[in-house]
């Protein structure tokens, strides 16, 4: 079993109900089962060129989830979720309806034309860092540093929405507590 972190985005259509929906097909996954899922933020769109205030906005969460799944067979089935969710077309490049991004699998690097863990940018952004900071509050980037520690420095502009988490999980374990392996 891997520990692995997850980072959902969307900015077009029902965003709440996407960001669930993506969360339980997540679960649903043969050979992955949740941890623990954060709350949901909002955030401003980001672009090539920098934030755009112009642009929907983004709801933001993070799952963490354990999984017999190697990192690219993950990567390939959160695409399928992706697609499932069918990433609107009549609309401008960079909208999106979901977006998954492996950010983090255990503690491993791993750098191929189809996947970069840890993700390059998490440690930048405040959309990732402050859900997994609320679903793991010990939570650490491998290679970096605590994510309390990168939030703080990067600043958390992003909006707490009022709403509960993706999932409960009974025995909530947070990230570095209680691995079985
Ligand atoms: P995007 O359209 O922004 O979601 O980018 C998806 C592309 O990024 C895909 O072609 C993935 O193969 C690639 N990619 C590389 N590393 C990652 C990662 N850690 N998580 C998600 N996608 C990744």
């Amino acid at each position: 079993m891997s520990r692995a972190v997850v980072a959902l985005g969307a900015n077009l259509g029902d965003r709440g109900s996407t960001l669930r929906a993506a969360a339980a097909a997540i679960v649903a996954l043969p050979g992955v089962r949740p941890v623990a899922s954060s709350r949901e933020v909002e955030s401003i769109a980001v672009t090539l060129d920098g934030p755009d205030t112009t642009k929907p906005r983004y709801r933001n969460a993070v799952v963490i989830v354990d999984t017999d799944l190697e990192p690219q067979e993950l990567l390939d089935a959160l695409h399928g979720i992706e697609d499932a969710h069918g990433r609107t077309r009549e609309v401008r490049w960079g909208d999106r309806t979901l977006d998954l991004d492996l950010v983090a699998y255990d503690d491993v690097s791993i750098d191929t034309v189809t996947l970069t863990v840890p993700h390059p940018r998490a440690g930048e952004r405040a959309f990732v860092l402050a859900p997994w900071h609320d679903a793991d509050p010990d939570a650490v980037l491998p290679g970096v540093g605590p994510v309390a520690d990168l939030l703080a420095r990067v600043g958390d502009d992003t909006e707490r929405v009022d709403e509960p988490r993706l999932f409960d999980v009974p025995t909530r374990a947070s990230g570095a507590e209680t691995s079985d392996s």
